[in-house]
């Protein structure tokens, strides 16, 4: 991509309201800009990063053997009256009449939608458990919404839902979206605590949120500082470690109960990026959605449900990678590779250095944005801070003239110089 033909809106200044630092940097970056309270436009910069993030999630669930559906915003409120959360919702749901007087709401979740699904075609036992999900903008009416896309009132969410037969087999695949999302917040590049939670309005009685530290984070939790030194890699054994490990919502912790050792609790402020429950026949019962046993009987299905929220994740991976001039983007989730400099636009031996240079890396399928505008050597190095793309090419006559060109690293800001043959070796050689 030419930054001379992209649509980068950067921004100088942002409103005081914003405060939050990744709320600041995504509207400096021109990753989003605001339509109004709580909803934002994703500009191109910052839909490239959720879009990543996006495939990272689906690839851990579609690995999980979960299966992507799409289902609409829109729900008849009727199913809503059926398992009684019509009122019980409240002003957060956003309720629409048609022009037949039809009531309809804008999503909030989906409980609902996909009971009805699996009611309408799920007939035995056989075709359990199942999980299936998809990745869909919610509204809800939040009274406070702030801290940009962190708390939006329409915002994307990963929302995936299970069936089983008994509470033994949900168990069991509530293990198995455990294991996926620790997978999965790992390949983002964060470190997400399971951490168990009080269950809300959704209700049920298993429920973890997935909180990510951070002191600009809203919830509160305590856990066992073992947490800090354990990386997840996989497996059972992985697994049994981390359900025994201690990590509590504030709300749920009680330190005369406390098993942990006073020296080693920790009590920090967390970002709640993934929650996930386990309800029963919570919805099933209401909604009457039975499938037959062996015996040939209808029983209820048990049922969990278990969200990411998307969007946030992009605000959380920014507040957890950044620095005083911008955004530092781990790799697999930045919106390009590589930020390509070029300190004098017109200068004949710059120029061809960097059309080369941009040529060979779009030919080997590594995304790479050129700054070639016609801007300050000031202005191109603070954007590319700014925006974060791991690494930066430098290109300018005066390194040229050695045969030499710059290579930055934005996250260790280590700098080498070295000729375009070792910088094709260096990044393109397996590519
Ligand atoms: P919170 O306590 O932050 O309001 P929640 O418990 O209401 O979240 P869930 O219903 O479990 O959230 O939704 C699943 C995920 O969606 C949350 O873990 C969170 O990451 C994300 N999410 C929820 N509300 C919002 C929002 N208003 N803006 C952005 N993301 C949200
Ligand atoms: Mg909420």
């Amino acid at each position: 991509m030419k930054m001379s033909h992209y649509f980068l809106p950067t921004l100088k200044e942002v409103p005081s309201e914003a405060q939050l630092v990744s709320h600041r940097l995504m509207l400096r970056a021109g990753m989003i800009a605001q339509e109004c309270a709580g909803i934002y436009h994703w500009l191109p910069l910052g839909l490239r990063v959720l879009q990543k993030v996006e495939g990272i999630i689906r690839k851990g669930l579609d690995d999980a053997g979960f299966h992507e559906l799409l289902m609409p915003t829109l729900q008849p409120a009727e199913l809503w009256e059926e398992s009684g959360r019509y009122e019980a919702y409240g002003k957060e749901m956003l309720r629409i009449t048609d022009r037949h007087d039809r009531r309809l709401i804008y999503g909030p979740t989906a409980e609902e939608a996909i009971t009805d699904i699996v009611r309408r075609f799920i007939k035995s036992y056989r075709e359990l458990p199942q999980v299936l999900y998809q990745f869909q903008w919610k509204f809800r009416d939040e009274i406070r919404p702030r801290f940009g896309v962190m708390r939006g009132r329409e915002f994307y969410m990963k929302d995936a839902y299970s069936f089983d037969i008994d509470r033994e087999s949900a168990e069991k695949t509530y293990g198995r979206v455990i294991q996926a999302y620790m997978e999965i917040f790992k390949n983002l590049g964060l470190k997400a605590i399971p951490v168990r939670a009080d269950t809300g309005p959704i209700g049920g009685d298993l429920s973890h949120e997935f909180q990510v530290l951070a002191e600009t984070g809203e919830s509160d939790i305590y856990y066992d500082g073992d947490f800090d030194d354990f990386t997840f890699r996989g497996g059972e054994e992985d697994l049994n470690r981390i359900k025994k490990l201690y990590a509590m919502a504030d709300d749920m912790h009680d330190s005369a109960l406390c098993p942990v050792p006073e020296d080693r609790l920790k009590h920090k402020k967390g970002i709640e990026v993934g929650h996930i429950f386990y309800f029963g026949t919570k919805y099933s019962l209401p909604m009457k959605t039975t499938v037959t046993n062996e015996q040939g009987k209808p029983i209820l299905v048990e049922s969990g449900s278990y969200g990411i929220g998307v969007s946030r994740v992009v605000a959380a991976l920014i507040e957890t990678n950044h620095d005083e001039f911008g955004i530092k983007w781990p790799e697999q989730v930045a919106p390009f590779k590589i930020g390509l400099i070029n300190l004098k636009v017109g200068d004949d031996q710059s120029d061809r250095v960097c059309a080369e240079i941009y040529e060979r890396f779009r030919n080997a399928g590594v995304e790479i944005l050129y700054d070639d505008r016609p801007e300050s050597v000031g202005v191109k190095f603070s954007t590319m801070d700014l925006i974060g793309l791991p690494y930066q090419i430098i290109v300018g006559p005066r390194g040229l003239k050695e045969g030499q060109i710059e290579v930055k690293d934005r996250r260790s800001s280590e700098k080498i110089l070295c000729s375009v043959e070792d910088l094709y070796q260096r990044f393109l050689s397996h590519a």
